[in-house]
């Protein structure tokens, strides 16, 4: 087959398009989308500190990579990579390597925070003492942990690495859970309640199936950590809802967008509701928390 717009030998073939892609074509395509969505929705601007959190995968080695090649001659923005060191042997490991190497050939501005500095354990550790749970655990501490250092090194945004099967997940996720106040997470730029210690999300891969992600890594000869994480299958209602959104996808090529764009429709009517609840600050740690105690201080109290 060849390329849609140009001779050469086509190495994606888009469903939903009917339109074939070369490497450079790819590539391109997929810059001109995330520069979309950087753009028309003002992720970032002028006089922005940007932390990249960068686990080493895929999707936040792609936001590395296509976040510098926009900005790295813009004097008015700074990039900088904040990683987080779960502690698991094997996988996290090998995957903050990687982080660390990319970082320094693209001359990036990196910081490492492990969990075991920061909470005394690791997750392998908490695998040992939990049954189960752990998974879920380890994405609390480190959402608290993210937003914690990116203030603390003064960041204005913090962009993860978000694409759109991980949003279309949330989004089914989210109904089926009967959670639709948190639907006011999605979105290339979520609307959290305000706090002045919340550091801006950001999620630049936002319009980026993640088949189109690994895609566009390997093209690009982007190192990255192709392991699954060992504990993931901890949550089998996503691993669910991964399959049935795939399965769907193949019998309906666009699906996945046909979903977030329905999600972002009914956003703002529960943003609006959610503006009324109130956010204050942890009474131990200071971080936010709608609770006295937030989340985190009441877990390693427990642990
Ligand atoms: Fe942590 Fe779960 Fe992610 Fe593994 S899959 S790194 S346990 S949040
Ligand atoms: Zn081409």
């Amino acid at each position: 087959m060849k390329c849609s717009f140009c001779p050469k030998e086509s190495v994606y073939f888009r469903r939903y398009e009917g339109h074939n892609y070369c490497e450079k074509h790819f590539t391109r395509n997929i810059e001109k989308k995330v520069k979309r969505a950087v753009g028309s929705n003002k992720l970032i601007e002028k006089g922005d500190r940007v932390a990249i959190a960068h686990s080493g995968g895929k999707d936040s080695s792609n936001v590395l990579f296509l976040l510098n090649r926009m900005f790295e001659t813009n004097p008015s923005i700074k990039i900088l990579v904040i990683t987080i060191d779960e502690g698991i042997k094997g996988y996290r490991d090998k995957a903050v390597e990687k982080s660390e190497s990319f970082c320094k050939k693209l001359g990036l501005e990196q910081h490492i925070f492990s969990f075991k500095k920061e909470f005394g354990f690791t997750v392998d550790d908490l695998s040992n003492k939990m049954k189960s749970g752990y998974c879920g655990t380890c994405g609390l501490l480190r959402r608290y942990l993210l937003n914690k250092k990116a203030r603390e090194l003064k960041a204005t945004k913090l962009a993860t690495g978000h694409n759109l099967d991980d949003e279309c997940q949330s989004i089914l996720m989210n109904f089926l859970k009967g959670d639709l106040l948190r639907l006011v997470r999605i979105g290339p730029m979520p609307h959290l309640t305000k706090h002045p210690k919340f550091v801006l999300r950001i999620k630049p891969l936002v319009l980026i199936p993640e088949s189109e992600s690994e895609l566009f890594a390997k093209v690009n000869k982007i190192p990255f950590q192709p392991k699954k994480c060992p504990y993931s299958v901890d949550n089998p209602l996503r691993g669910e809802t991964r399959k049935f959104l795939n399965r769907l996808d193949d019998t309906s090529p666009g699906i996945k967008y046909s979903l977030y764009e329905s999600a972002c429709k009914i956003k703002p009517f529960i943003t609006e509701k959610f503006k009324k609840g109130k956010i204050g600050s942890c009474k131990k740690c200071g971080e936010p928390s709608s609770q006295e105690i937030c989340k985190v201080c009441d877990l390693l109290s427990k642990l």
